[in-house]
């Protein structure tokens, strides 16, 4: 079998584990702040705050910046639910923006006319996620301009993007935005098993999410509310947080997949062009890279025509080749429409996609002839269907 996406591991990466787990600390050891300064190094980001999931960075950024009943979160149909759940765990409304048909991310005209519209019924959002899909980075700069028209925060959802950079700057910097989350999920552009990491230019911020991480415990005796009297074994709990902690043999594991994410990047490269040079691309469209951007290549997805989409995706499952669909629009998911009025006709290009789009494999380890195997089960198929 075939997958979409799987990650490799190297031996210096198995032997960095194994050095944690005959260490004194396999949690809250040294290693989670060697991988947060990797991190902050490789995306020339300022602060950084790992955790055990890109899931548990959103909640806690969401609530950091304030959100609450009431307020607006904003993102798009097209992506992990996770982008909008973190809205729902701080009990605030969920709205959702059109895909762009070319690139896949949020389509910035779109929002300008939502954002007009909702500034007249006093709907404004509080945080907008945009997420940069399969690692294509959004039109950060007109976001950015907006967000300073309508007053509302950025939250990257780069779970697919370490590595990729927009014009002059790395995805993690937040030279566009307040915060950027990743996942280090083992599908995604690095892994540590199961984690993920904030990065902001905020400190206040990036205190609030550190405290957050950790029960909302404060160990610092210059921040503890108590001032006289202060025993060795106290702590104080100052606010409701959670254990969204990572390990640190995740984090050891994190840390050394940095290392080769060069390797990552260049191998996905590859194995994108290729697929763009070799697929019958009259009857295919693929994702168009945003302007002055580099892609991680998370995600190949192929746009085929509506009447042979199911049979082309049943037809690869068949041979093996586990295929995907990245994603089903939020506002399909029953959950959201109990609770939501979506109307379908607000999202033709994300329908479009949700028809029409195929994730085939991409990853590290996904060798030259097992590519060209794929690529001739597609053009067989595209053949026959002519
Ligand atoms: C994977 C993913 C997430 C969640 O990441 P976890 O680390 O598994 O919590 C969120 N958003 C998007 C777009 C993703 O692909």
């Amino acid at each position: 079998m075939i997958p979409y996406s799987r990650q490799h591991l190297f031996s210096e990466d198995i032997k960095k584990v194994i050095k944690v787990l005959k260490s004194n600390f396999l949690t809250q050891g040294p290693q989670v702040e060697k991988f947060e300064k990797k991190i902050a190094k490789s995306c020339n980001s300022k602060y950084v705050v790992a955790l055990n999931s890109a899931t548990s960075g959103l909640h806690l950024t969401c609530l950091a910046l304030g959100l609450k009943k009431n307020d607006y979160l904003w993102t798009v149909p097209i992506t992990f639910i996770a982008s909008a759940n973190c809205g729902l765990y701080c009990g605030s409304k969920i709205d959702l923006v059109d895909i762009d048909n070319k690139t896949f991310n949020i389509d910035v005209y779109k929002l300008e006319k939502k954002l007009i519209h909702a500034k007249k019924y006093n709907k404004l959002p509080k945080i907008l996620v945009p997420v940069h899909f399969g690692g294509n980075p959004c039109d950060l700069e007109k976001i950015s301009y907006l967000s300073k028209k309508y007053k509302f925060k950025i939250v990257e959802d780069a779970s697919h993007a370490f590595g990729s950079k927009y014009k002059n700057s790395l995805i993690g910097d937040c030279k566009y935005s307040d915060a950027t989350v990743f996942s280090f999920h083992p599908v995604k552009p690095i892994t540590s098993g199961e984690g993920g990491a904030v990065t902001c230019k905020d400190p206040e911020l990036y205190k609030k999410i550190k405290i957050l991480r950790e029960h909302g415990i404060v160990k610092n005796k210059r921040q503890f509310k108590k001032k006289k009297n202060v025993q060795p074994w106290y702590y104080e709990q100052q606010q409701l947080g959670f254990n969204y902690r990572i390990s640190d043999i995740n984090a050891a594991l994190g840390a050394s997949q940095i290392d080769h994410i060069n390797n990552f990047l260049k191998k996905r490269d590859q194995i994108s062009k290729v697929y763009k040079k070799k697929i019958f691309n009259n009857y295919v469209e693929f994702q168009k890279y945003e302007k002055n951007s580099y892609s991680t290549n998370h995600l190949f997805i192929i746009k085929v025509n509506k009447n042979i989409h199911k049979a082309l995706f049943n037809n690869l499952r068949k041979k093996k080749i586990y295929v995907q669909l990245h994603y089903i629009p939020i506002y399909r998911q029953p959950y959201y429409k109990k609770i939501f009025n979506f109307k379908l006709k607000n999202f033709k290009n994300s329908e479009d996609y949700y028809s029409r789009a195929i994730s085939i494999p991409i990853y590290f380890s996904l060798t030259h002839k097992k590519q060209l195997k794929i690529i001739e089960l597609i053009n067989s198929f595209l053949e026959k269907k002519k």
